[in-house]
């Protein structure tokens, strides 16, 4: 390199010397496209030896946090994506064709609901049910079926789906089954614990935790066995077929969709991942404190939280997620309260969508998030103008149940 110009030899340095340094962190790889000193290593790279070619399929950073991902999961690979919606998108869409049948809990995110509208379109057929019971998954397979998805603890109304029998219900039928751990997080639930053949997780909340990164991430817990799931393509059908699957959720997903997670994202995400279970801890705590105390204020109506004895289930979700309940509540104010006055009296709560923040956050829903689908529908899901969504972080307790009270009084 000594006698090149000067910018030929700026643009050359960076990848000529050593980048590690004993660095306490994984250093930020935010290089587009990766070179080779041997062009048969290049060869070997592109035809599915391990490595980096272009930052779309991955880089060292995003790779370093898949590896914390798939140790939180206990899986056997994980793949990251730019959001959690890219990564559930990336999953049915590589892994799902037209004609085949989608078994889906009704009680999911929105978003994936709106997704799930999507596939219909492209000919999957969707069927939803309430998979707080096992049996509502049996009666509804079909000969198409192909995948089973459900969330663990679903936002807003805290359903907890009946995981572990599915789980049985999903491997005798040989159904590939997926389950976004979002809101239970790898901490309380891990998707391998309860049969799950795929889990998604929306790095973006908990394990991010900071509000300041977006991120997704499909793990392959290694139950399932592919070689017999016919939407696996040539290409990668080759090597242990227990890996097939996340192998053309990689491939496929991030190639064809292009919904990649940047480096400094992944930087973000993996700092913040170092304390999951501090923050868990405390948001679940905190949570379960202020679900009691506001369970029995004269103005709340209804609280919707896992940890309450009265939740449909309550022992379900102690036996599943270890006596840790999660950060999400749904909070119903009784009628003569006008919830914007309420809310405009909070002075520690944000006002704000998301979740799984170090900061409590709350958000009015037949106002927001479901305001699109009119008062007829929201009936139907129990979505009064009165039910608020709390999100609960770090803070102090008696600051949160403060906040309540005074915004109440
Ligand atoms: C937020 C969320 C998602 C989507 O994640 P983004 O990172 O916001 O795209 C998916 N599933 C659940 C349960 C979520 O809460």
């Amino acid at each position: 390199m000594a006698n090149n110009g000067f910018t030929t030899t700026i643009v050359h340095s960076d990848r000529r010397a050593s980048v590690e340094h004993g660095a306490i962190h994984k250093p930020m790889h935010p290089s587009s496209e990766y070179a080779f000193a041997d062009s048969r290593e290049l060869a070997a790279v592109f035809q599915g030896k391990a490595g980096f070619t272009y930052a779309r399929q991955g880089t060292p950073t995003t790779a370093a946090l898949e590896d914390k991902i798939t140790v939180m999961e206990g899986g056997t690979g994980t793949v990251s994506f730019a959001t959690g919606m890219a990564a559930l998108a990336a999953t049915f869409l590589t892994l799902l064709k037209a004609g085949d049948h989608l078994i889906s809990s009704q009680h999911i995110f929105g978003n994936t609901n709106s997704l799930l509208g999507t596939l219909s379109d492209l000919g999957v057929q969707v069927t939803l049910v309430d998979a707080t019971d096992a049996r509502n998954v049996e009666a509804a397979v079909r000969p198409e079926t192909k995948m089973v998805f459900t969330e663990t603890l679903a936002n807003p109304g805290t359903q907890v789906a009946d995981l572990e029998a599915i789980g049985r219900y999903c491997a005798s039928r040989k159904l590939v089954y997926v389950v976004d751990n979002t809101l239970t997080s790898p901490l309380l639930c891990q998707g391998v614990k309860v049969g799950a053949s795929l889990v998604v997780n929306s790095l973006s909340k908990h394990i991010g935790g900071h509000g300041n990164a977006l991120g997704g991430a499909v793990t392959n817990t290694g139950l399932y066995d592919w070689s017999g799931y016919a939407n696996i393509a040539e290409p990668y059908r080759k090597g242990n077929p227990v890996s097939w699957g996340l192998t053309q959720i990689k491939k496929k997903g991030l190639r064809d969709m292009g919904g990649t997670l940047s480096a400094e994202a992944a930087h973000r995400l993996a700092v913040g991942a170092e304390t999951l279970a501090l923050r868990m801890d405390k948001i679940c705590s905190n949570a379960l404190a202020l679900a009691q105390a506001l369970s029995r204020h004269p103005k709340v109506a209804k609280v919707h939280y896992p940890g309450l004895p009265t939740h449909a289930q309550h022992e379900r979700a102690a036996a599943l997620f270890g006596k840790r309940y999660g950060g999400l509540m749904g909070i119903e104010l009784v009628p003569e309260i006008d919830v914007f006055d309420f809310l405009n009296r909070l002075k520690v709560l944000a006002l704000a969508t998301h979740l799984g923040d170090n900061r409590t956050l709350v958000l009015p829903m037949a106002h927001t998030i479901y305001y699109e689908m009119g008062p007829e529908r929201r009936a139907q899901m129990g979505i009064s103008d009165n039910f608020l969504r709390v999100s609960i972080g770090i803070e102090d307790i008696e600051d949160l149940i403060g906040d309540f009270e005074q915004a109440l009084a």
